[in-house]
């Protein structure tokens, strides 16, 4: 199954157009809780869930633009924003 990516700017396009840019995280630590192993732990430790995540992918072959979506990682396919009403894929 091939992964497809919906550009805001572009459309949908192969995923090969993109570059993976990681999950969404909730936030960055803090300046002063800043700590080589908050740092760390914020920039390598990831959730890696088996069903729907926040990722940010860039358009490199494309527009350049920045982005995130909802894609369900055990299908490789974009999935709707689960905040919002659901009649629209996330861009
Ligand atoms: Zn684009």
């Amino acid at each position: 199954m091939s992964l497809t990516i919906t550009c805001p700017i572009c459309g949908k396009r192969n995923g090969y157009e993109f570059r993976y840019g990681g999950e969404d995280k909730e936030k960055r630590p803090e300046e002063d809780m800043f700590t080589s192993r908050a740092w760390c732990s914020y920039v390598h430790m990831n959730k890696s869930v088996a069903g729907t995540q926040k990722e940010w992918w860039c358009h490199k072959d494309g527009c350049g633009a920045w982005f995130a979506i909802y894609r369900d990682t055990t299908t490789n396919l974009e999935v709707s924003d689960p905040n919002e009403d659901g009649s629209k894929a996330k861009a």
